[in-house]
């Protein structure tokens, strides 16, 4: 089996889907290789928020937190039955790090980032109302403020944009393992293992969007490109039974880190944690440590309700490796391609769900004198996506 197309994406998570999309709209001819399922590894495992990220703001993320907020309000067009605004409530306790002035400031600074949009607006929530927050404690209880962000299906919207990819003419392998690739002089021969034996292509351009497996896919690609350094961040979540009726609540765990819990279901979404991950990605697993913490910090702030784990799971985020907790270090994503001019090779490390659609802008931006010209057949700005 042998091909030619302008564009091989490897990873089908949603960085693959997206840039898969992107260049199909773009008029571009693309494969996606997949090794396992679309949407199978961090892209079903995330806090499934389409977001800015408040707590970006802390750290002086502001571009990061601006366009994520305008990816959020494109996704709330293009995608409203899986993207959906939810209330998002901050509650603050004696014990809470973070004082009401400083959230307001920051719910403030949120809304100007944000444009000011319709859904850009938050309230300290009546004392009245505290009781009907899903029983969320209301010892030393002193504010509780209510904002607007989103959350979705991460997998049904990976699946919707490898649909939306493939309906522009992109085709996908799965299971289409990456073997290796050789630089060419018009790009590189792709070589991949299929259901029905190995195969090899051609591609002006290759993009490397292999989520944890980015490093190892890179080391098969000659010459050889020097990968980043980088830190495999794991982050669990748990599943309790029971539902939640007023939104998301965004706490405070016992080392300061913000904790979601989240209406997932008809249940109760539980996470994140951050702890350093070495092996195989595809052996990522909840920790027992990681479920008790989760469970603690639930119990703390859900005093009464009833605790019965229904599932449990983690993903693995891709950090610069660095010094000091995960927690602090920026979320931007990183391009390391194979020239500095003119690239012929891309590789996402990183990234957030949220920005998926301006992720894969700018990689196609950056191999866009590899790409040949082609006419148009969409904007992934208005194109709306199928669930
Ligand atoms: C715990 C956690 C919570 C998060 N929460 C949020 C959130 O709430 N909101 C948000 O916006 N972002 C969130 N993120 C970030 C977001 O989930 C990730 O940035 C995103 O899912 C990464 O997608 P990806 O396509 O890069 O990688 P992946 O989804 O991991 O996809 C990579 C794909 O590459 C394939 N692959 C690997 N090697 C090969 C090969 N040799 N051949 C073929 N295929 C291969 C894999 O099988 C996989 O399907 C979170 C991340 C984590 C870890």
């Amino acid at each position: 089996m042998t091909g030619q197309y302008d564009l091989v994406v490897i990873g089908a998570g949603i960085h693959g889907a997206g840039v898969a999309q992107a260049a199909a709209a773009a008029g571009q001819s693309v494969l996606v290789l997949e090794q396992s399922s679309v949407a199978s590894a961090t892209s079903c495992r995330s806090s499934k928020l389409i977001h800015g990220g408040l707590r970006y703001l802390e750290s002086g993320q502001f571009n990061l937190v601006r366009e994520s907020l305008r990816e959020r309000d494109i996704l709330l067009r293009i995608a409203p039955q899986l993207v959906r605004l939810v209330p998002f409530h901050i509650p603050i306790f004696r014990h809470t790090a973070r004082r009401p002035w400083q959230i307001r400031a920051g719910l403030s600074l949120y809304a100007l980032l944000g444009n000011l949009r319709r859904h850009a607006w938050f309230a300290s929530l009546p004392r009245a109302q505290w009781n009907d927050l899903d029983g969320l404690a209301t010892e030393n209880l002193q504010a509780v403020f209510r904002y607007q962000d989103a959350q979705t299906d991460d997998a049904a919207l990976t699946q919707a944009v490898m649909r939306s990819a493939q309906s522009l003419g992109a085709e996908l392998i799965v299971p289409g393992e990456f073997l290796g690739a050789q630089r060419t002089a018009n790009g590189y021969a792709v070589r991949y293992r299929t259901a029905q034996g190995d195969a090899e292509s051609h591609c002006a351009a290759l993009v490397n969007a292999a989520g944890p497996w980015i490093n190892t896919v890179l080391a098969r690609i000659t010459p050889h490109v020097p990968p980043s350094a980088i830190e495999l961040v794991q982050g669990t979540h748990i599943v309790l039974d029971g539902p939640l009726q007023r939104g998301v609540y965004y706490t405070e765990a016992e080392d300061g880190r913000a904790v979601f819990v989240m209406p997932w279901r008809s249940m109760t979404l539980v996470g994140t944690t951050e702890t350093r991950f070495r092996g195989d990605p595809a052996q990522a697993r909840p920790q027992t440590a990681e479920v008790e913490y989760l469970l603690r910090t639930f119990r703390r702030y859900f005093p009464q309700r009833d605790v019965q784990l229904r599932d449990q799971f983690a993903g693995l985020r891709v950090l610069p490796l660095a010094e000091g907790a995960a927690f602090h270090r920026p979320r931007e994503t990183l391009y390391r391609t194979d020239a500095p001019a003119q690239p012929h090779l891309v590789s996402i490390y990183g990234g957030k769900l949220t920005g998926y659609r301006a992720t894969a802008q700018k990689v196609l931006a950056l191999l866009r004198a590899a790409l040949p010209a082609r006419r148009a057949r969409a904007d992934t700005v208005t194109l709306q996506l199928k669930d």
